[in-house]
């Protein structure tokens, strides 16, 4: 069938199995341009189907040469429907590593459950022996808790009083004033279950109960903080709460693995478009003229490139990582003189000076390219089968 985008909002509901390969193949390639990686070895991911995790999936199989296990949670292509983007990220990641003959295996499921959980500690037990790197970069609307059996919901609000800030239709360029009502205690309570740091530990405390962490390994999760124009959306909003049990956590794992060697990090990255990211209001519109900014200062750098630079500079690095728990690549997001550039900006965007102020243009081009979409060397008007298996699918 012929693929196109099919939008609604800030979701796209097909994906192209071609763009989606093209776009792993990129990152691929820009990682074996760089210089090889000192570890790690056996590494699981959990949320390794698309944005920060996909990335750090690739860093670590074609940077480092690591055997990699990506946990995920992607449908496959069902009749005239298209599999999800992450699917056939996946399923070209597996490619990949089989040519290149590094050991790789997916898991697709719900990565809060313990079926998954087990099911991944028998994989690496029958396979890898242990980890010494886990990845975790899930991000979802949606947890159910494996022992109470409630299902949280996630929101994207302020705390405490209500926010009120320029935001923008990214299809459109259309820029208008949003105000988002603040999140009542429940939802911030639901939101920390879904995207705070307990189901991490869980991960880790499974894992090392069943012998398969390495001494000295490392686990990382993300974060972000941003600028203060987007605080009362994201730090200090819902999601920051949950960021923030995110870092408890961090300390609590940090202190148990260092009994062997090992350390656990939060690690702040840059804003970028991912399928989460353009969800949260103003965001989107502080993207674009981030973006602008960043690369006329030849600072831009996509989820690949930070990825390289949390690998090599800091989980990797002779220098070792940062003191404490937390790690900043988004340093050059926050550096003063990027700042000071994008605020004056945000201060003067409208409608009509969006195209000149922001890159809206690389804003929509990198959204429509998560799902495989405006990807140079793929012909889109080619007869292309949505069916694509998966290699090495557990
Ligand atoms: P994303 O939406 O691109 O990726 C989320 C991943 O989680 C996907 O692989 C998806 O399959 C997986 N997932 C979702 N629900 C799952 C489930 N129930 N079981 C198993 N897998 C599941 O998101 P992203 O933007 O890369 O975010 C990853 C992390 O990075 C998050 O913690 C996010 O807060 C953080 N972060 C993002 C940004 C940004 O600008 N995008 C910046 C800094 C930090």
């Amino acid at each position: 069938m012929i693929i196109q985008p099919k939008t609604r909002g800030f979701i796209c509901t097909t994906a192209h199995p071609e763009g989606c390969a093209q776009q792993v193949r990129q990152q691929i390639d820009y990682i074996q341009a760089q210089k090889k990686l000192s570890g790690p070895v056996n590494v699981l991911v959990v949320g390794a189907s698309t944005g920060y995790g996909l990335a750090s999936r690739i860093t670590a199989a074609f940077g480092a040469g690591a055997n990699t296990i990506g946990v995920f949670f992607d449908k496959p292509a069902e009749g005239a429907r298209t599999a999800s983007a992450g699917w056939y990220n996946s399923a070209a990641l597996e490619r990949a590593a089989e040519e290149q003959g590094l050991k790789s295996h997916s898991i697709v499921g719900d990565a809060f459950s313990d079926e998954i959980k087990s099911k991944t500690i028998e994989l690496i037990k029958a396979e890898y022996g242990q980890v010494d790197l886990v990845v975790y970069s899930v991000a979802s609307p949606r947890r159910t808790h494996p022992v109470t059996g409630e299902t949280f919901s996630s929101v994207i609000k302020p705390v405490g009083e209500a926010y009120s800030n320029k935001t923008v239709n990214f299809h459109t360029g259309e820029v208008t004033q949003t105000t988002i009502e603040p999140a009542t205690d429940d939802e911030v309570r639901q939101t920390i279950a879904v995207m705070g740091g307990e189901d991490w530990g869980m991960w880790i405390d499974q894992l090392s109960a069943a012998g398969v962490l390495a001494d000295g390994a490392i686990t990382v999760a993300y974060s972000y903080i941003g600028p203060e124009v987007t605080h009362p959306i994201y730090k200090e909003g819902t999601i920051g709460q949950a960021k923030i049990d995110l870092e408890k956590t961090a300390i609590a794992l940090n202190e148990k693995l260092q009994a062997s060697g090992g350390h656990a990090y939060v690690s702040v990255n840059k804003a970028l478009v991912t399928q989460s990211s353009s969800a949260i209001p103003v965001v989107p519109l502080y993207i674009s003229a981030l973006y602008r900014v960043m690369k006329d200062k030849d600072l831009h750098e996509n989820t690949i490139e930070q990825m390289y630079r949390l690998f090599s500079e800091h989980l990797y690095s002779e220098k070792g990582a940062d003191e404490g728990h937390l790690i900043r690549i988004d340093d050059w997001e926050m550096r003063e003189d990027v700042q000071e550039e994008v605020m004056k900006r945000w201060a003067a965007i409208e409608t009509d000076t969006i195209d000149e102020l922001a890159d809206l243009v690389g804003y929509r081009e990198d959204f429509f390219n998560l799902f495989g979409f405006q990807t140079a060397g793929v012909d889109y008007e080619a007869d292309t089968d949505p069916a694509v298996d998966i290699k090495h699918l557990v």
